[in-house]
Order: C-alpha cells, then sequence, then structure tokens
C-alpha cells in the first residue's frame, strides 16, 4: 500500500489535501494524472450503465437540497455510526468496524486496536454534515451535504416520468461527490470525508420478479468489473443477512474486493422495496404512484382500466474512489524490464489508461526528429490523449511512462526520416513493433479500440 500511495504522489495521481497548510486529514485532491483517470472511469461507467442500455437515463442533482429530503429519507435519524472512545489513550473508532466486533452496534466487546485498552460504551454519531444556507447563521436554512446520492434521483422520479417517456422497468444513473462524517477513516482514499459516488436507482413494478432483476443487475455489475480490469477472483459477493441489512432491504449483496489491506467493500447492490419512494410521497405530499396503462402487471390491476402503483427499486452503488483505489492496486507490478533492471509497470486496462500513447523524439535537440514527433504527437491527440516526453533518454523515458500506465510509447528515430516508419513500444509485453506513420491511426483504433480499419480513422490523417 505505500507503494502505491508514494506512487500517487509521486507521479500526480493523488495528493494529500490542503498540503501547504500542514494538510488535512483524511481530504485529498487527485492530481492530473488522477483526474484524467477518475473521468475516464466516470466515462466507461456512464456508457456501460447508462448509455449502453435503453432502460436507463442519467441525472446530475444537487449535492444540496432541502432539508426536509433527509427527514423522510431517515438520515437524520438514522445515519448514525456506534463511536466508541479508548480509556487509555483516548483514540475514537467506530465500533462495528473494529475487529472481532458484532455489527449490530451493540455490545462493546473490543478492546482499543491501538493500545489494547477498554473501550466506552458506544455512543450514535452522526454522519451527516451540517451547513446553513443564508448569510445570517441564526436565520439561515439548516441543512446537509449529501452523505449519498441516490435520494436526488427519488425526489426527481415525477419529473423524470414526466419529461421521458420511459416506462417501467426502468433505472436512473448519477454521478457526484457525497459526503460523510466518517469516525474511522484511513486507508488512504478508501475511506475518506469526501468522496465520489455513481449511483442506480432501478424502478420496478410490485409485481415485477425481484429477485430475477437483481440477479441479472448482479451479473451486470460483475461485467464492469471486467471491463476496468479487476480480476474476478479477488471479487467476493457477500450476501449480507437480514439482522445487518438496513430494515426496509430486502437483499442486500455487499460485493468486497481483496485490497492491499484485506478484503472490503467496494460497490455493493441492495433490493429497498418501495421504502425511499413512499417516505417522499408521505412527507411530501406529492403523488409519486406510477401508472401502469397496461395494468396487467400491477397487483390487483385490470387489462382495460390500468393500476397505480410506488414502484420498487434495485440499487447498485458505487465509489469512484475505491475503484481507483482497487484498479491502482490491482495494476501495479514490480518486473524486470528491457536491461534486466527492476521497472515499476502499471497495467491499467488501455481504457482507463491516463495518457493512451506517449510520443517522443530519440533525441531531444535534433530539430528534424522534434519537427517529426511534434506532427504525429499532433495528429494523434486529435483522437487519443497523449504525452509528449522528451526528458532524459529512453530508458528514462519507458520506466516513466510504464510507471503512469500509459500503454504505448512511440519513438521517432534518424530512420524514421527516411523510411516515414515509428518505434511502437507495448507496455506489458515490452515487444516493439515498426509501424508507418500513415498507419498509426489505423494501428491504434485496432489496439485501443478494437476498432478494425475505418473510414472514420481516416478523416483524422
Ligand atoms: P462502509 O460499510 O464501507 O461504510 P457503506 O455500506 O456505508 O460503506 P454505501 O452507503 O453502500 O457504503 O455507499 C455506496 C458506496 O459508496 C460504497 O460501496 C463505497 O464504494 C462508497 N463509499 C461509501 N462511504 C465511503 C467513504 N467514506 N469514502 C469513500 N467511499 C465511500
Amino acid at each position: 500500500m505505500e507503494k502505491i500511495v508514494s506512487l500517487c504522489k509521486r507521479r500526480g495521481f493523488v495528493y494529500p489535501g490542503s498540503e501547504i497548510y500542514g494538510g488535512l486529514a483524511n481530504t485529498y485532491s487527485y492530481g492530473p494524472l488522477g483526474a484524467q483517470l477518475k473521468n475516464n472511469i466516470k466515462h466507461v461507467w456512464w456508457k456501460y450503465f447508462v448509455e449502453d442500455r435503453e432502460d436507463m437515463v442519467g441525472l446530475d442533482g444537487g449535492i444540496l437540497l432541502s432539508p426536509k429530503v433527509w427527514e423522510a429519507s431517515g438520515h437524520i435519524q438514522n445515519f448514525k455510526d456506534p463511536l466508541a472512545e479508548c480509556k487509555k489513550c483516548h483514540h475514537r473508532f467506530r465500533e462495528d468496524l473494529i475487529e472481532g466486533n458484532p455489527p449490530s452496534h451493540k455490545a462493546s466487546a473490543g478492546k482499543c486496536p491501538d493500545c489494547g485498552g477498554a473501550l466506552t460504551e458506544p455512543k450514535m454519531f452522526s454522519g451527516l454534515f451540517k451547513t446553513v444556507i443564508g448569510p445570517v447563521e441564526e436565520e439561515g436554512i439548516v441543512t446537509y451535504l449529501r452523505p449519498e446520492t441516490a435520494q436526488a434521483i427519488f425526489i426527481d422520479f415525477k419529473n423524470i416520468l414526466n419529461s421521458t417517456s420511459k416506462k417501467l422497468p426502468f433505472g436512473v444513473g448519477q454521478i457526484g461527490k457525497a459526503f460523510r462524517n466518517e469516525i474511522t477513516t484511513g486507508n488512504f482514499i478508501f475511506r475518506t470525508f469526501e468522496f465520489e459516488q455513481m449511483e442506480i436507482e432501478y424502478f420496478i413494478s410490485p409485481d415485477d420478479n425481484w429477485k430475477k432483476i437483481f440477479e441479472t443487475w448482479v451479473d451486470y455489475m460483475h461485467g464492469f468489473a471486467e471491463i476496468i480490469g479487476l480480476s474476478r477472483k479477488k471479487l467476493h459477493d457477500v450476501e449480507i443477512p437480514e439482522k445487518e441489512r438496513a430494515f426496509y432491504s430486502k437483499r442486500t449483496i455487499d460485493m468486497e474486493y481483496d485490497f492491499p489491506f484485506g478484503q472490503s467493500e467496494l460497490w455493493a447492490i441492495a433490493y429497498r422495496t418501495d421504502y425511499d419512494l413512499k417516505r417522499h410521497q408521505e412527507a411530501s405530499g406529492e403523488n409519486l404512484e406510477y401508472f401502469d396503462e397496461k395494468g396487467k402487471s400491477a397487483k390487483g390491476g385490470s387489462a382495460s382500466g390500468g393500476k397505480k402503483f410506488i414502484p420498487h427499486v434495485i440499487e447498485p452503488s458505487f465509489g469512484v474512489d475505491r475503484i481507483i483505489l482497487a484498479i491502482l492496486s490491482e495494476a501495479y507490478h514490480e518486473e524486470k524490464d528491457e536491461k534486466g533492471e527492476t521497472r515499476i509497470v502499471l497495467k491499467i486496462q488501455p481504457n482507463l489508461a491516463p495518457y493512451k500513447i506517449a510520443v517522443c523524439p530519440l533525441l531531444a535537440n535534433k530539430e528534424k526528429l522534434v519537427k517529426q514527433a511534434r506532427e504525429i504527437y499532433d495528429l494523434l491527440r486529435k483522437k487519443y490523449y497523449c504525452a509528449w516526453d522528451d526528458r532524459g533518454n529512453i530508458g528514462k523515458r519507458y520506466r516513466s511512462q510504464d510507471e503512469i500506465g500509459t500503454p504505448y510509447f512511440i519513438t521517432v528515430d534518424f530512420e524514421t526520416l527516411d523510411d516515414k516508419a515509428v518505434t511502437v513500444r507495448d507496455r506489458d509485453t515490452m515487444k516493439q513493433d515498426r509501424i508507418k506513420i500513415e498507419g498509426l491511426i489505423d494501428y491504434f483504433s485496432q489496439k485501443l479500440e478494437g476498432i478494425p480499419i475505418s473510414s472514420k480513422s481516416l478523416d483524422l490523417v
């Protein structure tokens, strides 16, 4: 884990938050490469879960919502974790996360994980971040930074129905920041106060076969793990027993991943029944029912008259930051390079790699080489995010690009000036191909997108 943390800072994936002011614990910022990786993950997620599915649409709801939302959702009352303090060293812990403790939050069976001292009885502590809207604090509206993105989908359910022609079953996907005042943070970006979620609420009829739909989603989520390069054997579906589930959930699976610090939740899926929409209907007084014109699928419905009901919901929920940590730990390798020296290589899937291709002139002080390399760089970056790398010698550049996961490396050498071809090195195999400049776009279309020679690619040449 230290190796990953150090690489992240050194190469600009993740920096400690507010560092020049001495830092703010458990906050981070994503550097140039981290921001790129994060965007790529979100893009792949959005494409796979929203754009590729006819039964999905997107939403971008607010971080600040009316406090009534959090009343109705039960967060103000229930979004609490048990906090226990060590009587000896006064360190504080989330009691249910201490190893060996029962997850029921009831008993303080555990000893302090730091010094072995006795722990106090746990007290419930709200995970909501309070904030005030308005210029005068005492007169302002007290609300909360959202602890999950999901509620925005529920409160806009009617708007989505009215503004689209969606019929059940359909889902809404959303990506955005969420905030939790966590007691136990740590393990780098695994558990932080501010993080990003990618959530889906999939609305179904109460008469639909929820068990089957749930299973289909589980499979579809496994498919996502595959396209982002997480190995199946490191991903574990953990069935959450009834007494540990939220009371409204009929089934929850936490999909846990073998992180460097141990197996922990990466993402999850829950069947939440009609709890959320029902609560918002009661609290807002707005009718959030769905009218099924056919009426065949809903309880008591008649084929002719149709039927009204509150949809039920299945919720696949993902955390971007945990995905980044999983991807980095899966991708991190130390191997021998061409010269037998140890190289660090991030074997990130090309679809997620921050840079797809690095371009360099063999020598940075040879004008003709630089000019030719620049032309290639300008050509390729119309289509792919490319790195320009002319520092140091070629070996250093290889190592530098390997370390940030750039899948392909192009070198323009003296021969290029005669044969109009370049060397393309593959990050993982370190094999080199000699490719004609005019064939580069097609070469990379096939390598990076699996697209055979296409007329589309010719537009760029
Ligand atoms: P945990 O049990 O680890 O606290 P959770 O069950 O409370 O997580 P959910 O409410 O299911 O988490 O949130 C959905 C997803 O959001 C999680 O699977 C995780 O990927 C992400 N997530 C939740 N809390 C955090 C956090 N504090 N920091 C980073 N990611 C988080």
